[in-house]
């Protein structure tokens, strides 16, 4: 009763749920849209800023008024103010 076989290397469930996680990780990265306002003062919203609690969004002026703040706290800061072209 001896037949050779290899050992059956089992696959680590952690390491599958791991890529998993990885790929259905809520994407943080959303485009901004007219319909997203400053919380300040409802301008349109260029900065968006993700906190542990949720989420913020600024419109160019504000976010940089307290962009300082918002990185020391942020998760993650989503800076679109490059797309405000000046004059338009
Ligand atoms: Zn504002």
């Amino acid at each position: 009763m001896s037949y050779t076989s290899t050992p059956a290397v089992a696959e680590p469930i952690a390491d599958a749920a791991e890529q998993a996680a990885v790929q259905s990780r809520p994407s943080t990265q959303r485009p901004l849209t007219t319909a997203d306002r400053c919380d300040v003062c409802g301008a349109q919203a260029f900065i968006r800023v993700v906190l542990s609690a949720g989420e913020l969004l600024f419109c160019g002026h504000h976010g940089r008024a307290h962009r300082d703040a918002l990185d020391r706290q942020a998760l993650f800061v989503q800076d679109e103010t490059g797309r405000l072209a000046p004059g338009a």
